[in-house]
């Protein structure tokens, strides 16, 4: 397609992927039905299509070699938002079950219209929170292969949101910035409190992927409710909570 800049293919040629003419054409509509209802709503900063196939649309496809690795069926996009990082993977892998997660109702409204838009049958949108779809007895608990999110949020806030909806032995992928190091290093109580462990950190063109493995079940006390994780980070608290351990 012609319209595809530059970058973009020699993104995917880094990642050794190839896209479909199909594959591409569809990445384009929704791209064109992000920026159209981005004018009526906040889903996106960014104003210039070409930025949009290298922040958004390629971003979003570095986590294809590693979801392709672990062999999942069934992924959760945690926080979707405009489609990030969720929508892509599902045009690029049809094979893949994916749930786009979103609290914000007007935005999983988008979701739902961007994905039946571009054909996407193996995408289903629900608009819920992730504490309340992580609590014990939920279908959604330790449900998914593998969850993903970019721009979720801090490390122990994330973990705390995700770790409950990843069956035993399956993985997070998080979409995180240059200096994924240094908030890991927040993340120690978190993770062992959820019975996860960081398996890999890998640089991409456009960020870092963290990869966390959920080595054990979640404690039936985590997620806390809706809002707790982020007012109150695991371990990021002086005061004594009187529920740590
Ligand atoms: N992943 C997208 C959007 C990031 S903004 C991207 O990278 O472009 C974060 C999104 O997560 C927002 O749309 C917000 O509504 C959603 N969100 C935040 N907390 C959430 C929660 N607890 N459960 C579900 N969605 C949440």
């Amino acid at each position: 397609m012609s319209n595809v800049p530059h970058a973009f293919h020699e993104g995917l040629s880094q990642l050794q992927m190839e896209l479909e003419d199909g594959e591409l054409d569809r990445l384009g509509r929704f791209l064109d039905l992000l920026f159209e209802a981005n004018a009526v709503m906040n889903l996106t900063g960014i104003r210039e299509r070409d930025v949009g196939w290298n922040r958004h649309v390629l971003d979003s496809l570095t986590l294809v070699p590693l979801i392709e690795a672990s062999g999942a069926g069934r992924v959760l996009d945690l926080g979707s938002g405009g489609g990030f990082p969720g929508l892509p993977l599902a045009v690029t892998m049809p094979d893949v079950q994916f749930l786009l997660l979103e609290a914000t109702g007007k935005k999983a409204r988008f979701l739902e219209q961007a994905a039946s838009g571009i054909d996407c049958t193996n995408v289903e949108v629900l608009d819920e929170r992730a504490e309340i779809i992580g609590e014990p007895g939920c279908v959604h608990r330790d449900h998914y292969d593998v969850v993903v999110a970019r721009a979720v949020g801090p490390m122990p806030v994330l973990l705390e949101l995700a770790m409950p909806l990843v069956r035993v032995g399956g993985l997070l992928l998080a979409i995180k910035g240059e200096r994924a190091g240094e908030e890991l290093k927040d993340a120690a109580r978190a993770l062992d409190v959820l019975r996860s462990r960081v398996i890999d950190q890998r640089r991409t063109g456009t960020g870092t992927i963290v990869v966390v493995e959920k080595i054990d079940e979640t404690p039936a006390d985590y997620p806390r409710r809706p809002g707790e994780p982020r007012r109150q980070p695991i371990g990021c608290d002086s005061r004594s909570r009187g529920k740590s351990r």
